[in-house]
């Protein structure tokens, strides 16, 4: 695609280029020759100059109401939701989701800002009974001041959106900071907020290496918080780094999700779910299924089912419209998801259905590869352990629901788990001991609200949760303010 266009960075309401003169592409995963995009390979001296202006704008825009504050995000919401057809486009072509699920989750991200303007008139502090019968004691909250927002490639629209709009609508400003993967469509996000007249530094975009902008807005001392989101190694060393210096952050990181199939199960829902939540967006999403643990009862039922349905799968370009599965999002991502097919056979798991990957001849140069669905996995297996995200499900064998938790519970990640059952006591044992942010119940692991708080238990999380009215805690923190008479 000869004509790509080359982005710059978004710094102090100007489009500027990098210091270094140094671009990288951005490439489509269905048509590996296809550049999507060029973007900006930033310096350090970059970065500090988009938060310096991130810095300077605070100052005022703190000061804004937040209805004020509220009427930008709207602006906002109008451009994308005007733009949703050519935003989801390159965001299929660019990270390789299918166009139907782009354009959901550009309308997603229209909503969110919606939600967020919203926000913009709610309560913010409490009154609190003072024992001085002569003071006056309620709370109220500050914004963080300058946010870091580093975001990974699978929600190029959704995620810096969900963390951009509490950052601005309680008074933050932002730098951010996407995945090298996704740098177009996020480019094109920021193109909208740029279009609904910010003030100049309020939001500032700038692309380049994780190592040098990522860790560098972990580490600059101007960053007064830091929202991550992406695998958990970077994620614990993003923590440790905003933490050394006393800054506030915020990590959601990976999944291994499980979906429990009880001997009562409506088989052919969860059958459904499974395909749905283990394997859209080409298993891309950190709530995607990759275990599902089976009661011995169903299970050869299940598995039928499962294959049956799984083979009629079409994998293809997302922009072709029978597309059902698009392709890996690079060919490093690829590899990864072949190298688990191949250790999951090594390691004893029996590769019950597809995982080759599909080559030129097939579908051409792009990144593709067959859902694959794995049988007599054990628990300790890396295909069991470890985060693939990929279109790879796990099949695990189980007697009993005590059982069918124990194994649910046996990884280091606790971010999304659904079970299906009929039996309401069943139900309740799963909610009270499954260890997940995201409890699910007949439905699929994948699939969040917007309005509902988001996120992890254990390694999946720095424990605090996104979305709803959760992220004030985040991106404020509370005043307590006592006033004798
Ligand atoms: P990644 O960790 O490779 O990258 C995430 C972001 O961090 C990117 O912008 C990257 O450039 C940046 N980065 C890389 N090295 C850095 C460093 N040393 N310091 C600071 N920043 C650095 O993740 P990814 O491959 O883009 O995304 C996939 C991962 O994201 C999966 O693990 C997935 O589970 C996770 N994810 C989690 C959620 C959630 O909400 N829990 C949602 C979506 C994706």
């Amino acid at each position: 695609m000869s004509e790509a266009v080359t982005f710059s960075n978004y710094i102090n309401g100007e489009w500027v280029q990098g210091a270094s003169g140094e671009v990288g592409e951005s490439v489509n995963p269905a048509r590996a020759k296809e550049v999507v995009g060029r973007f900006q390979k930033s310096t350090a001296e970059d970065l500090n100059q988009a938060v310096q202006s991130a810095a300077t704008a605070q100052k005022k825009w703190r000061k804004l109401t937040g209805a004020a504050r509220g009427a930008y995000l709207y602006k906002v919401a109008d451009i994308l939701e005007a733009r949703t057809d050519e935003v989801a486009e390159v965001m299929t072509k660019e990270m390789g989701k299918t166009l139907p699920e782009a354009k959901g989750e550009t309308a997603r991200g229209v909503a969110i800002l919606r939600y967020y303007a919203g926000e913009g008139m709610r309560k913010v502090g409490d009154v609190i009974p003072s024992t001085d019968a002569e003071a006056f004691m309620f709370t109220t909250r500050k914004a963080l001041g300058v946010v870091g927002v580093i975001t990974p490639w699978n929600f190029p629209v959704a995620i810096p959106i969900w963390k951009m709009a509490p950052a601005l609508i309680y008074g933050n400003t932002v730098v951010l900071k996407p995945a090298s993967e996704a740098s177009i469509t996020a480019a094109k996000v920021v193109e909208c907020f740029a279009e609904a007249g910010f003030p100049e530094g309020v939001v500032n975009y700038i692309t380049g290496s994780g190592s040098i902008i990522g860790q560098g807005l972990a580490d600059h001392e101007q960053v007064d918080g830091v929202t991550f989101t992406g695998s958990d190694g970077v994620g614990q060393q993003v923590g440790q780094a905003v933490l050394a210096r006393g800054g506030k952050y915020q990590l959601e990181m990976g999944g291994k999700n499980p979906v429990i199939v009880a001997d009562d199960a409506d088989l052919d829902l969860a059958v459904d779910a499974t395909i749905s939540g283990g394997l859209k967006s080409t298993g891309q999403k950190c709530t995607a299924t990759s275990r599902v643990i089976v009661d011995q009862a169903v299970y050869e039922t299940f598995k039928e089912k499962l294959v049956a349905k799984v083979s009629e799968l079409k994998v293809g370009d997302g922009l072709d419209s029978d597309t059902w599965m698009g392709p890996s999002v690079s060919k490093g991502q690829l590899d990864t998801v072949l190298s688990y097919i191949e250790k999951g056979k090594e390691e004893g798991a029996n590769l019950l259905f597809g995982g080759r990957r599909l080559e030129d001849g097939e579908l051409g140069d792009g990144y593709y590869v067959e859902p694959a669905i794995f049988d007599g996995v054990d628990t300790k297996m890396s295909i069991a352990q470890e985060e693939i995200f990929g279109p790879v499900l796990a099949l695990i064998k189980v007697d009993g629901l005590e059982q069918a938790i124990e194994v649910a519970n046996d990884t280091k990640f606790g971010l999304s788990a659904s079970i299906f059952t009929t039996n309401i006591a069943r139900m309740m044992t799963f909610i009270e001991d499954i260890d997940a942010g995201l409890v699910r119940i007949n439905a699929e692991s994948a699939g969040v609200e917007l309005q509902a708080p988001f996120g992890g238990m254990k390694q999946s999380s720095s424990h605090s949760r996104e979305q709803g009215t959760a992220a004030i805690e985040f991106f404020t923190e509370v005043k307590t303010v006592f006033i004798k008479g």
